[in-house]
């Protein structure tokens, strides 16, 4: 054996004598043991779970690579035993023993209390990994998958190194300390950026970018002096969304090697609107701050998790990913520090209510002392309307416009608002509030949408059991149709009858709404439908403002248009909780945290939120500018 390290020597010593196991690594904060002894590969199962209760670290035993079947057989045979799974593609990984199973109905590959896993590793000595093919083809999900796999050698090596560092020495000493740097999106919404340390340990939290500017304040103070790139151990991801991980690329660019945690979900939106973010500048003549280059760097280095799955990330540092409601795979980060010392959650966006997609926000934890919490709405003017009152409008509005013949037209985020309205549309019809009316998907809206119907399990138990119980995806209902071409757009505003479109941007700046709004505008039979927050100068803005008249920026051109549609902005689709609902997660928090630190607000509902909170709870609250630091305990 090469390693000597502690704890593979520890293994060595539990294991029977016979097992043949001739290599030991680790995949970031788990074990893999290779043997050589077939019996002992198939029916070692307990023997490991033995040696899993003495070192409370996760193992995984596999085959070493000069006693597997070759590929070509094995993937016949494979081929043959899941005729009814349907397989999508397979793929080998044999440095690490692996072969990657891609299927439709991946419960059928597993076969029932896994009998046709069990049948190819006897037969095989493969370990096979069985994943979900998406169910509406997703380009972004193929090459990321591709990716992993062209890279799967380094990855071997990197997850090894990654473990290695993780396992490495460290004692709690006396002078033990936890100290927090806010680099952005603290008294501000966008460019979220958080730098957790201890005296063992650097860790980032998101590494966002506020898209809304183009000034000083677009980037987090990665030049902060506390900060040294090439000292961060771990980088952990939130959700999706541009202002969490939309700067995360540069890191690798400035030299960062290391781990990144984040769900699957995560990692495939946010690389879709990482391409965007680049696609944007490139249209706009600006040079982007990054290529596919760095994002492609950045996906090599990706370790995801899935909620509840306990890791650790650094000799003293432990994580658990949470749902957090906001967006699919969206987490809240809960760490423990110095083996106990100290327990940190913090939110990323929240949302505490259910939605139609997600379930709402977990609130159970082990440990807790410090509480960072997000305050987008969390002012005392901040008050949402009802969704089912919300969900009641909108279908109001699309039979008048039925009615009369016009087209909806419904600006949106691609993440988040977008599969939230096409869920209440699929189901107004599906229970006939509507008529059986076409809903076109614009461009990247269906794009992410695709990488939906890969993660069922992120989304809430009713739309699971639609899934998997009643076999019906509302995402695949027939009524919505794609639109993916100029030549699309044109035949669908000068041929097309009544209908309803959503499509990027959602606040009318840049992206195909643009180019729908311009054609639509004059027509006094169409609506507009606003379901996010406009922000201040756009184009959205002014018209939900009631401008008569407005000038669109069509072809390179600003064009004087007339504002005749109807202009409607419902309140009440949001992703982020309500100012109650950000209290009454707190009340229903389990346990109490001590200190609550308010950040991604702006500053008014910062302060506000602060000491609402402070009389409310009787706890210590801050909210800290960007570069302040804080020293937790
Ligand atoms: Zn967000």
């Amino acid at each position: 054996m090469v390693n000597k390290l502690e704890i593979f020597e520890k293994i060595e010593g539990l294991l029977p004598e016979n097992s043949k196991v001739v290599d030991m690594v680790f995949e970031g904060a788990n074990i893999v043991l290779y043997t050589k002894n077939v019996n002992f590969f198939l029916q070692g199962k307990e023997k490991i779970k033995e040696i899993v209760d003495v070192i409370k670290k996760r193992i995984d035993l596999r085959m070493d690579e000069s006693m597997l079947l070759d590929v070509e057989k094995t993937k016949k045979y494979i081929e043959e035993i899941t005729k009814d799974a349907e397989v999508t593609d397979i793929f080998f990984d044999p440095k690490r023993s692996i072969v990657v199973i891609e299927s439709k109905k991946p419960g059928v590959v597993i076969g029932k209390n896994g009998d046709l896993t069990q049948k190819i590793r006897e037969k095989t000595h493969w370990t096979p990994k069985i994943i979900r093919a998406p169910a509406v083809k997703s380009d972004v999900i193929k090459t990321i998958r591709k990716t992993l796999f062209k890279y799967s050698e380094f990855r071997r090596k990197f997850l090894d190194k990654v473990g290695r560092k993780i396992y490495s020495e460290w004692q709690r000493g006396r002078n033990y300390w936890v100290r927090l740097s806010a680099l952005g999106g603290f008294r501000e919404v966008g460019r979220s950026c958080l730098l957790l340390q201890t005296p063992k340990s650097n860790v980032l939290l998101d590494v966002g970018v506020n898209v809304a500017s183009d000034d000083f304040d677009a980037y987090p103070y990665l030049q902060a002096p506390e900060l040294k790139i090439k000292d961060i151990d771990a980088v952990i991801i939130t959700h999706a969304h541009l202002d969490h991980i939309g700067l995360l690329p540069l890191l690798f660019k400035y030299g960062y090697d290391g781990p990144v945690y984040m769900t699957e979900p995560t990692r495939d939106i946010g690389v879709m609107l990482q391409l965007d973010y680049i696609d944007v500048a490139v249209r706009e003549g600006k040079e982007p701050i990054y290529s596919s280059t760095e994002i492609k760097e950045m996906i090599k280095h990706i370790i995801p998790l899935n909620y509840g799955e306990v890791t650790d990330i650094a000799p003293d540092i432990r994580i658990t990913l949470l749902n957090s409601g906001h967006v699919l795979g969206s987490s809240m980060v809960h760490l423990n520090i110095g083996d106990g010392f100290h327990n940190v959650l913090y939110t990323g966006d929240l949302k505490y209510g259910n939605t139609l997609l997600l379930d709402k926000a977990i609130t159970t934890m082990q440990r807790l002392e410090t509480l960072i919490i997000e305050s987008t709405y969390g002012g005392s003017k901040d008050i949402q309307t009802p969704r089912q009152e919300s969900i009641k409008k909108l279908v109001e509005v699309v039979n008048k416009t039925i009615n009369r013949k016009g087209k909806v037209l419904i600006p949106v985020l691609g993440v988040g608002r977008a599969q939230e309205v096409m869920l209440i549309l699929e189901e107004a019809i599906r229970f006939k509030k509507i008529p059986s009316i076409p809903i076109y998907i614009d461009g990247m809206v269906w794009d992410i949408t695709a990488i939906h119907t890969a993660y069922p399990e992120f989304m809430n138990k009713n739309v699971r059991k639609q899934i998997f119980v009643n076999k019906v995806n509302p995402f695949l209902s027939p009524v919505f149709k794609r639109i993916g071409s100029a030549q699309e757009r044109k035949q669908l505003v000068e041929n097309k009858g009544p209908c309803v479109i959503l499509a990027t941007s959602g606040m009318l700046v840049g992206g195909p709404s643009v180019d729908y709004f311009f054609n639509l505008a004059e027509d006094k039979r169409n609506s507009i439908v606003f379901v996010n927050y406009q922000a201040e100068g756009s184009l959205g803005r002014k018209i939900q403002n009631g401008n008569k008249e407005v000038a669109v920026l069509y072809k390179g051109k600003k064009v004087p248009v007339k504002v005749n549609l109807d202009v409607y902005a419902i309140k009440g689709f949001s992703g982020h909780s309500s100012r109650n609902e950000l209290l009454s997660f707190i009340s229903h928090l389990k346990p109490k945290p001590r200190r609550v630190i308010i950040n991604h607000g702006e500053n008014s509902k910062c302060l506000d939120l602060a000491s609402t909170i402070h009389k409310k709870f009787s706890v210590e609250t801050s909210a800290p500018r960007v570069l302040d630091a804080l020293r937790l305990r």
